[in-house]
């Protein structure tokens, strides 16, 4: 195809994780979904949405979404953005931040989708590697790039920098120093406060796991207005729907139960943490919803099939440096229960 831009013609696209038809069959530890349903109240305020109304247009700005996440998290609305996901929003902030032909750089290994990103808008990638203490290996004194994406907690590994060092990093980042905390509210701690500080800092945040909607596809980045400003000229007007901007709103006022359900799963993830490490497995100490993993024989793509052999799905990375273990989404405390059993036959 000639007419295509020479970028997109060389690149290979996004794989996201597999999603069977009949996913009722499976038990699904592959995406990091919540394995708990979403708030009762975020269904009826959906249903709520579902009728007359949607002849007309969603507020364009998402005020009341934007005005419950800064009554939770402590800042002006006009420091919120709203996202269609937020894999919206990290769209937003490369197109807002970096020309064809400048850098971004990220952590290897990391989430892969920046890396996509960066081939669609044609930005050059540097990536940082990871010493067996996790810091970042021949990071410059002053990284001289566009944007830095920083997921904390790590996806896939699951590990958490200190705030110290994000703060240390969005120093020594000339450009804009994205992190993305998709797992923070599964952590201990989370960057929000750091954005008033330090002026090329933007957080970003998802409903997707921590809120049980991936389906719904919603997210927020926190920055200074002036940063949200430009992006709110980036995104499409339109860019959350009458029921999303429903549902975000009543789960984030509904905080006893998304509490109730981060408590269960971070109790059900340390437990089965301990209990792969009585069969022997290396497991990163988790502050995600999921756990990166190596099974005692390194042979990850083979305990990967033997699991989906029984209906059991879970996250196998050909990536040399992830190949000998696996990503296990964290379910149901009966879920895990099962792959245990598995895991346990097989050894
Ligand atoms: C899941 C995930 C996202 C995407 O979140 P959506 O809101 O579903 O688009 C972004 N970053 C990381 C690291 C994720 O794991």
């Amino acid at each position: 195809m000639t007419r295509l831009r020479r970028n997109i013609a060389d690149m290979a696209g996004y794989v996201p994780g597999f999603q069977p038809r009949d996913g009722q069959s499976y038990i699904k530890l592959n995406t990091n979904e919540n394995p708990y349903p979403p708030s009762p109240k975020v269904i009826e305020a959906i249903l709520a949405e579902v009728g007359e109304g949607l002849r007309k247009y969603p507020d364009a700005a998402s005020s009341a979404a934007r005005e419950a996440a800064g009554r939770l998290y402590g800042f002006d609305s006009d420091w919120i953005i709203m996202a269609n996901g937020s894999d919206e929003v990290l769209n937003n902030l490369i197109r807002a931040f970096v020309g064809e032909g400048q850098e971004i750089a990220y952590v290897q290994p990391s989430y892969s989708y920046y890396g996509t990103l960066a081939a669609i808008q044609g930005a050059r990638v540097r990536t940082f590697g990871l010493d067996p203490d996790w810091n970042l290996t021949g990071f410059p004194e002053r990284y001289p790039g566009q944007l830095f994406f920083l997921v904390n907690p790590n996806a896939p590994l699951g590990f958490c920098y200190p705030l110290s060092f994000v703060e240390e990093l969005a120093a020594r980042v000339e450009g804009m120093l994205v992190v993305d905390e998709a797992y923070a509210d599964f952590a201990d701690d989370s960057a929000l406060e750091l954005v008033r500080r330090c002026d090329n800092l933007v957080v970003t945040r998802t409903f997707s796991k921590s809120y049980s909607l991936a389906g719904m596809r919603l997210g927020l980045a926190v920055a200074r207005p002036e940063v949200i400003a430009a992006l709110n000229k980036i995104r499409d007007h339109y860019n959350l729907d009458r029921l999303a901007q429903a549902a975000a709103v009543a789960a984030l006022e509904d905080q006893d139960y998304f509490r109730d359900c981060v408590a269960k799963i971070r109790r059900t993830r340390d437990w089965f943490s301990t209990e792969l490490r009585v069969l022997d497995w290396d497991v990163i100490p988790s502050s995600g919803n999921f756990v990166f993993a190596v099974p005692p024989h390194r042979d990850g793509l083979r305990v990967y099939q033997a699991l989906f052999d029984r209906k059991i799905l879970v996250r196998h990375f050909s990536d040399p440096q992830l190949a000998h273990g696996l990503r296990i989404s964290i379910g149901s405390r009966p879920e895990m229960e099962q792959t245990l059993a598995v895991l346990r036959e097989l050894a």
